[in-house]
């Protein structure tokens, strides 16, 4: 198709295009998806993209230039569309969207209110399921932290469901006065519900009702000369206290959830940021760098990308009763945000632009924050830009290799092969694109290398739709390298830049100073002396990292096999565990993971166990 067939062709059939609302997706060459887009009238809005205009932003001028199909799906209303766009967004990633990472990383207080005896624990999705959330936290260890002291002041289970249900007699949790030990109905389930109701209060930021609730039972208690459990519940209000510290007070007269956006860019890229207030605190602010996305350029409409935005971002994260937003929207896309957040959150969603006094210091601190995490991201960046030019001077590339896929086989005891694929991007790890193939041409028990690496490359390159490597690494030496080589000469990819990376021999065949000057060394193909880094070159950094995490995601994969098929190899070798006290511990538990999640008490509350076994297995379950 000549480009202006290309164009006369989309034209006519954006013609025929319905004018009621829906979502549409715009299709490359090879019909990847390129972006996905909702419309009041979908006939006129696609038809926009095919007008060349000058008021065109760069990015939508490549968009259209690389668009050969377009298809398009009829929703029922606008509030439709856009929850459709959302999760069309989410399942294809295309390249011209707004996509924000993974974020799977932001941690979540859960609490499990569909149990008879609810429990508190960190959780990394935000899942309709009948449980209550509550943050974001700024890091894991902050969730913890707050869990744990409310365990503690609350008296609520830190076990499992499972652990609970096989209970006989209450655990060692309970013998230090830290749980009321509903496993064997020491307490009945209206009276923990009445203490968890407590702990909910203060996680909902009513802070001041759960500490004046253990002030009066520290008083009662204290009056009816039962100093010890005074003792307690007024270290329990200093643990509450302690955590409060951390969170800085904005308005304590509010008492809704509210988020405030700030952002800032430039042609390097865009950083908008979250700032989480609930019930008047800050509990901490995210980050999202979108990297081909200037929100300052003029050409670039606010009310697309913001609306884009914020219809993802909530789509995965907890929505809070009030959005504060630094520009005006309009009102008719504000309300149809508001109708979109408010059918997801299942109760009236508020989105502000405003001028009020604590709105705006709100909207100043998302901004600041906004300003210093754009700034750390592009000196990040930078940095990794210059390694990726040594890589590329080194290896003698023709072009950055921005896009990194890094192949190792992996198998377990001679037995289920698999091949794991990551892959950097700009140098820092894309996760969504990390595939593992499991092999399929290997005799059972076989262990071939060549074979493995065949089915692999071959299996990665029948995937069009993923975008090209700009540079293949191999884990292995030359053998590995020369395999792959003829692979992909098989394939007739020899196109594609080609590199290895094994450790190098202590003494031997490298001895001159440059190649000791690192333990790493890269293979190329036809080239006999092998290159490196300094150790602490960026470059360095990237390749070795890439070749980690290959390992690390294949022996990930590897645990969940065993797992899932009952070998339960990671307890195999832990010293000090034979086959009895394995037994016993998957008869307690079940999982391998149930056990991490255990404590140490209640592992060697097992016979057979003590607190030394227990607290040894733990550790070696952490590594
Ligand atoms: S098993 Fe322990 S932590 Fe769980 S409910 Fe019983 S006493 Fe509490």
């Amino acid at each position: 198709m000549t480009k202006l067939g290309r164009l006369e062709n989309l034209k006519i059939l954006v013609k025929e295009f319905p004018t009621e609302p829906g979502v549409y997706l715009m299709k490359s060459q090879i019909e990847k998806i390129l972006y996905v887009g909702k419309a009041k009238n979908l006939r006129n809005r696609v038809r926009s993209y095919l007008l060349e205009s000058d008021g065109m932003s760069p990015k939508t001028k490549l968009l259209a230039s690389q668009i050969y199909q377009i298809e398009y799906i009829i929703t029922k209303s606008e509030v439709e569309a856009f929850l459709l766009e959302a999760s069309l967004i989410k399942k294809h990633r295309p390249k011209y969207n707004i996509r924000l990472k993974d974020d799977r990383s932001y941690p979540y207080i859960r609490a499990s209110m569909s149990d008879t005896f609810p429990r508190l624990y960190l959780s990394r999705k935000v899942e309709k399921n009948g449980s209550l959330y509550f943050g974001p936290f700024a890091s894991g260890f902050a969730v913890f932290e707050t869990i744990r002291i409310l365990n503690h002041v609350f008296q609520i289970r830190d076990c499992s469901d499972h652990f609970m249900k096989s209970r006989k007699r209450p655990c060692m949790t309970h013998q230090i006065g830290r749980c009321t030990a509903p496993c064997v109905s020491y307490i009945d389930e209206e009276t923990y519900r009445e203490s968890f109701k407590a702990a909910l209060l203060f996680l909902r930021g009513r802070d001041k009702t759960a500490i004046q609730v253990l002030t009066e039972k520290m008083t009662a208690a204290a009056r009816e000369e039962r100093f010890e459990v005074a003792a307690k519940l007024r270290d329990g209000i200093e643990g509450l206290r302690s955590v409060l510290q951390k969170q800085s007070v904005i308005n304590d007269r509010v008492t809704i959830d509210q988020d405030a956006i700030g952002f800032v860019g430039d042609e390097r890229g865009s950083l908008i940021e979250t700032v989480h207030v609930r019930s008047g605190r800050v509990m901490g602010s995210r980050p999202h760098f979108i990297g081909h996305l200037n929100v300052m350029d003029p050409k670039e409409d606010v009310r697309d990308w913001m609306s884009s935005f914020l219809n993802q971002y909530y789509s995965e994260n907890v929505i809070p009763d009030e959005i504060l937003i630094p520009i005006s929207l309009g009102d008719d896309i504000t309300k149809l945000l508001q109708a979109v957040l408010s059918e997801r959150a299942e109760k009236p969603i508020r989105i502000k632009f405003s001028a009020d006094s604590t709105s705006v210091k709100l909207l100043q601190m998302a901004e600041q924050n906004a300003k210093d995490h754009f700034r750390i991201q592009i000196e990040k960046s930078d940095l990794k830009g210059k390694g990726l030019e040594e890589i590329k001077r080194k290896f003698d590339l023709d072009k950055l290799p921005i896009r990194i896929e890094c192949f190792d086989i992996s198998h377990f005891q001679g037995q289920e092969t698999v091949a794991s694929q990551v892959v950097f991007e700009e140098g820092v790890p894309s996760k969504e694109n990390y595939r593992l193939y499991k092999m399929r041409t290997l005799d059972e028990g076989a262990v071939d290398d060549y074979k493995s690496m065949k089915e692999v490359l071959e299996r990665r390159m029948k995937h069009t739709e993923y975008d090209e490597p700009d540079l293949i690494l191999i884990d292995g030496g030359k053998g590995q390298l020369k395999i792959a080589s003829e692979v992909l000469k098989e394939l007739g990819r020899s196109d594609i830049p080609l590199a290895s990376i094994a450790k190098a021999r202590t003494t031997g065949e490298f001895q001159d100073a440059e190649v000791s000057a690192t333990e790493e060394r890269f293979f190329l193909p036809g080239r006999l002396k092998p290159i490196v880094f300094a150790p602490y070159s960026e470059a360095f950094r990237i390749l070795v990292s890439l070749r980690d995490e290959a390992h690390r995601f294949a022996i990930s994969f590897h645990r969940k096999l065993r797992e899932a098929s009952g070998l339960e190899g990671v307890l195999d070798t832990i010293s000090g565990l034979g086959q009895v006290r394995r037994k016993k511990l998957m008869e307690e538990f079940e999982t391998v993971d149930a056990i991490r999640a255990a404590t140490v008490d209640q592992i060697a509350e097992i016979k057979g166990f003590n607190k030394t076994i227990a607290e040894h297995l733990l550790e070696e379950l952490k590594k």
